[in-house]
């Protein structure tokens, strides 16, 4: 099947969620042709992949979804501040629909092989049925976390049960009821759906390797008069947005942690406990990240918080992290997590003391044994930010392959472009944001519009980086990283998840003003250093 026609389209943009969908408006609102290629059968990118119980957002609702239209933002009522994944479903199918942007979506379309053309400058397309498409620019926005990893535990094929990933979710519903269940892994997404499971599950057997500063997400309905109060604030919602450094409305704390007395600070902390989601990094003592005694103190708090909620001190104790400082990994929030723990059909399984050995036909094996199970949960995480990127067999120059270009990891230039790979660009990818995603993706869209108009407008039909500067940024980045006092390098930020995979961080930990400001700096100065040819 090909769907090739002579004239390449201007705009092929990759991926339908939050970021895919914004570009995809903003091109056409800037006059390109331009397509969607999707390969799910449903818009929503993450939010639609991850549609298992309990998914929903930790940023709030209404700092996460767009802000590009008023309209829109008056329209649309979140119902709680942390909003549920099928209102958030609900939400992108809305965008997509009331913008008019299905016409230009195709669903089920899955990448297989993008290459660069040197003399035409243009690129093709193939998807994994076979169809073709040419476009002069190719606009990947695949996302971070959009590549589920199974750990290759032996025997996994060997289970005859159910297996599914928390990331991989399928549209019919699982039923948990009456089952004996299994969830591997403790972050974010396994925190999440372990209270649900619990609840319907004739046994849950949780297996964590390693436990997570788990604090509570504190999430609560938006009633009518907060509702109004969001209309009335959305300018200054979107200028406190703009100018924080992650994309959170929390504002900053003016104290660290030892300005307090011990009286002050258990005061402070329980705030910070009863605080929603993100404040508890962003409003917190200002020392607390980077300070070690600072970041003890809070964490002892945390800790004696967990053994006060969880009854049997053994299982407290396993769920209190022993190898990672609050803040050095992503924080889970959580909603009734480590009550979960008091129930009769919950048992945890320290996978450090019992590691899994094998699936077998009956269940997951340990040294301690087979636990027979009739579902497997994989709660096991993602090949991050370049895991889409490196499977979609993207080649650039010379017939360069992406993979071979990033060996030693991502090398980019304001995460957008990397050299070598003219009218390539990929928002939202590695390199793009550590903070509230959107608000930096859209940063990004906004940016790479701007700069294809400005080609265009100016008659230029091929947009590179200068190497130079991609190496600046990228150092940048590296220098950023070993500055930033959270997400140690014994995290999925810098691809230590996957086995194999180089040590690079993946992050831009320069805060969102100072990509704000080089974005602006740049289009003041005719969009250099990017190269522009005929
Ligand atoms: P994750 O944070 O990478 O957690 C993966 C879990 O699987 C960890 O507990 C890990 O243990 C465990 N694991 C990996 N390999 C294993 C193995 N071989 N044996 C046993 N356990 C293994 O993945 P995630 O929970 O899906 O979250 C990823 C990110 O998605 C989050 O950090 C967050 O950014 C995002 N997310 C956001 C939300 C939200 O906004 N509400 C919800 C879910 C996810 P180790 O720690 O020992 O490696």
């Amino acid at each position: 099947m090909s769907v090739t026609s002579d004239t390449p389209l201007d705009v092929l943009v990759v991926g339908a969620g939050i970021t895919g969908i914004y570009q995809l408006y903003r091109a056409r609102e800037a006059g390109f042709t331009v397509e969607l290629l999707e390969a799910g059968v449903g818009v929503g990118g993450t939010w639609f992949w991850n549609r298992y119980p309990g998914a929903r957002f930790d940023s709030e609702s209404y700092t996460y979804g767009y802000l590009f239209s008023k309209e829109l933002f008056d329209e649309w009522e979140w119902q709680e501040h942390f909003a549920e994944q099928p209102e958030i479903e609900r939400y992108l199918n809305h965008v997509v629909d009331r913008f008019d942007l299905r016409q230009h979506i195709h669903l089920g379309a899955r990448v297989t092989s993008a290459t660069y053309d040197d003399t035409s400058g243009i690129w093709t397309v193939t998807t994994e049925d076979g169809a073709e498409r040419r476009t002069r620019f190719l606009i990947s926005a695949t996302g971070v976390l959009s590549v589920p990893f199974f750990p290759d535990v032996p025997g996994r094929d060997d289970f005859a049960g159910q297996q599914v990933h928390t990331g991989l979710w399928p549209a019919e519903p699982v039923d948990f009821t009456g089952k004996r269940v299994a969830v591997i892994g403790t972050g974010s997404s396994g925190v999440q759906i372990i209270p649900i499971v619990a609840e319907q599950a004739a046994s849950l057997t949780v297996y964590q390797r390693t436990a997570n500063w788990c604090t509570p997400l504190n999430n609560s309905p938006i009633t009518a008069a907060e509702q109004a109060q969001l209309r009335a604030d959305f300018e200054k919602i979107r200028e406190t947005l703009n100018t924080s450094v992650s994309g959170f409305l929390h504002p900053a704390h003016d104290r660290a942690t030892f300005d307090d007395d011990e009286d002050q600070r258990h005061a402070f902390f329980e705030t910070m406990w009863s605080s929603p989601g993100f404040a508890k990094l962003i409003s917190h003592y200002t020392d607390m990240t980077f300070n070690l005694e600072a970041n003890a103190a809070w964490s002892e708090f945390v800790a004696a918080k967990i053994r006060g909620i969880v009854n049997d001190p053994d299982v407290a104790a396993k769920l209190i992290p022993d190898d990672h400082r609050f803040g050095e990994k992503r924080p889970p929030f959580v909603t009734s997590y480590f009550e979960t723990y008091n129930r009769a059909n919950v048992s945890l399984v320290d996978l450090k003391a019992t590691p899994i050995r094998r699936l077998t036909e009956l269940g997951i094996e340990t040294a301690d044994g087979v636990q027979e199970l009739d579902l497997i949960i994989w709660a096991t995480g993602f090949d991050f930010g370049t895991g889409a990127l490196s499977r979609m067999g993207i080649r650039g120059q010379g017939g360069l392959a992406l993979n071979d270009h990033w060996a030693d990891g991502p090398t980019t230039y304001l995460g957008v472009q990397t050299t070598r790979f003219p009218n390539f660009f990929f928002p939202g990818g590695p390199h793009a944001a550590a903070g509230n995603n959107p608000r930096y993706n859209g940063d990004q869209v906004d940016f790479v519009t701007d700069l294809l108009t400005y080609a265009r407008d100016n008659g230029y039909g091929v947009v590179e980086v200068d190497p130079a500067a991609e190496e600046s940024w990228t150092a940048m980045i590296d220098r950023a990283a070993r500055k930033a006092p959270s997400f140690g390098e014994c995290s999925y930020y810098f691809g230590t998840n996957i086995p194999g995979k180089p040590k690079k961080y993946l992050l831009n930990s320069a805060g969102r003003p100072k990509l704000l400001s080089m974005i602006e700096e740049i289009k003041s100065n005719d969009f250099k250093p990017f190269i522009f040819t005929q």
